[in-house]
This record gives C-alpha cells, structure tokens and sequence, in this order.
C-alpha cells in the first residue's frame, strides 16, 4: 500500500499529524492543504495552496495527485460535509460524515443525544433566541448556577461561566438577544455548573470500536494561573495523572462505546478521531462536549506519546476499513507536554510577518509550527499561535524541562506563552508522589 495522503489545515495540530504520519512506510507523499511554514519543510511532505473551505479545488487536486486518504484536520469542513464531496467521488476520508459532525457543530443535537443514549452529562435545557423570556424564568428557578453555550460553531468561544444571577440574565440577553456570537447564538444550551478536574479524550473509531489515547488535559486561558480570556489552547499534557485507568474503564463504559454505538444505531455511524471534553465531577465523569476532530494543541503532546513501532497512517487506515480492533497501537510509558508560543496581542488583534529564529533544540523536543509562513526565504508569525514546542520525557518534570529548553530556542518578537504548564500535575507529583505513568 502506498498512500498519497491530503491533509487539509494548516496548524500545529496538522504539523504534528504530518511530522507523525511521514514516519510511516506506508506513506508515500502528503499534501497539506494550505498547510504552515513547518509542513512545507518535513519529508514526504508538501503544501498546497489551497484554502481548506474549497471543496472543488480540493477534490480536484486529490484526482489530479491521485490521493488515497484524506484527513480533514479542522472541524468546519467537516461540518460543512467535506467528507461527502470525497466520498461522491470513492476517496475515503478519516472524518465524520456531515450528519455526525453535528455532534460537534450543535451542542443542543449533541446534549439530545447524550440525553437519549442515557451517557452522564450535565443537566440541560435547550432555548431558541426566540424564547429569551422562558430562558430567563428557567435560570431564576432551577436552582443551580448555570453555564451558558451558544449551540452552534464559535470558534472555541461561546461559552459563559456567569458568577450571579444578574450575570447569567445579562449572558442570556448578550446570546439571544444581541447576538454576541452570530448564527451560533441562535440556540442556547443552559447546563448545569459542574467542578472538578477537566479531561479531554481523543478515540480513533471505525464506527464499531472505539480506542482511546491516554487523556490529556489542556490550558485555554491566556495568562498564567489560568487568568485572562480562553484562546484556542496555550498548552497540554498526557497523561494526566487524575485519569487513572478506573477512571478511564468508566470513561469508555458509560460514555464512549455508548456514543459510537449509539451513532451507528441513530443512523450516523462515526468514523474518524473523536474528541470528548469531561469534568471529573464528585458523582462521577461528566460528558461536556464531542470534537468531531484532534484537538490542538492536545495532538502536538499525543503525537510524542505514540510509540516508533506505532503507525499513524495503519490507523487511519484501519479506521476507514472498519478493522480498528486489528492495528497496533502503543503508547510510550512517559509524559508528553505542548507549549504553545502566541503572538503579542492574542487573543486579541497582534501582529504579523515578525521574523522568527530557531536554533537547535534537545533530543525529545520537536518544533510543531501554527501560525508561520515562509516570506523571501525568512520564516515569520502569521498567526496568533505561532508555533507548539512539544517535548516527551520519563516523567512529567523531564518533559517540561526539555519542553522549555526548546521554548528558549524559539525567539520572535513578542513571544508569548505560558510558564505554568501542567502545574496542577506537577503539584500533585509534588505532594502524594504520583507516578504520572498511565496504566
Ligand atoms: P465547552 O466548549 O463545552 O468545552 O466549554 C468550554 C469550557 O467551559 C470547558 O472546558 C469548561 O472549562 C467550561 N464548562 C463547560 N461546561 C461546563 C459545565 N457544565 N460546568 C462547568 N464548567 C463548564
């Protein structure tokens, strides 16, 4: 089998999926559509200038190229049913089906779901914009604080967490009425506050199997301690040590198999990678959400995590041929981290087209680029997060000290990022002596 693969994005997710997939003896060549200033630089590896929203070029390309596999990295192509634009045409696609990425592309479809197939999730109401009024009683009289989610695609935005209830009445009118977050706002989900610990756990599926990756957690505020506005991630580590496998074994029990099960029976069967959010409340994982894709910067950590004899590639593969149960795949017994370097600004406006330098970086350290773009020979930022310095070491300390030695080895103006990576785990090492392996 030699695989002309067309890998559609161009972050620090698709950089990782490209590093990781041109390992593989079964690759032959991947095209990445349109790709970063780091894609265009790994082997067997090319961009292609295409944005990732053309479905017409994009298939006319794969024809013109002869590609066998597509992998849609992002999710709106997904949701705006890229998969069918291949399928009509018999290129198989590693990603969900447009009818299955509603799980993602609607909140409201995927809580409807996740109440049908009886999986832990948080209580929830479901309101239309039109219905502000109703969603005002329903919050002054359920009883519980509340967390506010415009339904649909807000660009990992469109989330409240109000602290009173006068908050929660103005997060309602600033959804439903002016429309802070668009067409998204046009339903809003109100679910019930939960705490403890977060989770995200990314699953390969044929459709009938479902195995996990170790699970990651993720930081999306933009300032130390998690202070400041959410941005799309500023960094990430696996394994994290509160997902013991007890935790992992309910994971899978209650909420996984029972998602891919209950897709294939609603008649929307998932392929692909399946992301989901939880919250380690006290009466258990609680579901929060499902990406329809690999999440970012979770990969760029995962990526490290799987071990050499590991083939990316075999798995996708697998994954479209409904034989996921007969591939390998093996994780490293370490830890791996992602630190994500931002532009001055972000997630606010910032500035682009600033040289950026890198010299060499410590074995078991690799540079992921995001937002880079090569210009008469220089690479500079073009993005708000610019590049994710991953790092895979015996044990979390390790990891973050290799991670941050190449953190040291990136430099562009205005470099921005987190210091406090993983610091709830590395409290926790700190105080019970957790052996931060996964088992
Ligand atoms: P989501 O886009 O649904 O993952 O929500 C974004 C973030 O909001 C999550 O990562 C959580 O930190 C927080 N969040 C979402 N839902 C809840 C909830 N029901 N209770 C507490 N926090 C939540």
């Amino acid at each position: 089998m030699s695989l002309r693969i067309l890998l559609i994005g161009a972050g620090g997710r698709e950089h990782a999926l490209a590093w990781k997939l041109s390992r593989s003896s079964l690759v032959e060549h991947i095209y990445v559509a349109p790709g970063n200033g780091g894609t265009g630089q790994e082997t067997k590896c090319s961009n292609v200038n295409i944005s990732a929203s053309d479905f017409p070029e994009l298939v006319a390309f794969a024809f013109e190229k002869n590609v066998n596999l597509v992998l849609p990295g992002p999710e709106q192509p997904l949701v705006d049913g890229v998969e069918s634009a291949f399928r009509a045409v018999g290129i198989p696609v590693f990603g969900p089906t447009e009818k299955a990425a509603r799980m993602e592309g609607s909140k409201a479809f995927a809580k409807d779901f996740m109440a049908r197939h009886s999986i832990p999730t948080a209580q929830f109401r479901v309101f239309k914009s039109t219905q502000y009024e109703e969603a005002v009683k329903y919050v002054q009289t359920c009883g519980h604080p509340v967390v506010l989610k415009a339904s649909g695609l807000a660009a990992g935005k469109g989330v409240l967490i109000p602290q009173s209830i006068d908050e929660t009445i103005d997060g309602l009118r600033q959804i439903m009425k002016d429309a802070v977050f668009g067409q998204a706002g046009s339903e809003v989900v109100i679910e019930e506050f939960l705490t403890g610990p977060e989770l995200s756990v990314l699953a390969f599926s044929d459709g009938y199997t479902i195995r996990a990756l170790p699970a990651a957690q993720d930081h999306k505020r933009i300032g130390e301690n998690d202070t400041g506005p959410n941005t799309g991630g500023m960094g990430a580590y696996s394994p994290a040590p509160v997902a013991t496998s007890a935790v992992m074994n309910q994971i899978m029990k209650e909420a996984l198999q029972p998602t891919i099960d209950g897709m294939r029976k609603d008649g929307f069967p998932f392929v692909g990678l399946l992301f989901s959010g939880f919250i380690l409340s006290p009466s258990g994982p609680r579901l929060l959400e499902y990406n329809v894709r690999f999440g970012d910067p979770e990969t760029e950590a995962l990526m490290l995590l799987l071990d050499e004899s590991t083939d990316l590639a075999a798995i996708l593969l697998a994954s479209v041929e409904h034989r996921l149960d007969f591939v390998d795949i093996n994780i490293r017994p370490g830890v791996a981290v992602s630190v994500v370097l931002a532009s001055q600004g972000y997630p606010g406006s910032y500035p682009k087209g600033k040289a950026i330098e890198i010299s060499s970086v410590p074995e078991g350290v690799v540079v992921f680029h995001a937002g880079t773009d090569v210009k008469s020979g220089q690479l500079v930022t073009s993005g708000g997060r610019v590049i994710a310095v991953s790092a895979y070491g015996e044990n979390l300390r390790q990891a973050l000290d290799l991670a941050y030695a190449g953190v040291d080895a990136v430099k562009f103006e205005g470099k921005t990022y987190r210091r406090d990576i993983a610091h709830r785990a590395l409290a926790a090492a700190q105080t019970d002596n957790t052996s931060l392996t996964y088992s």
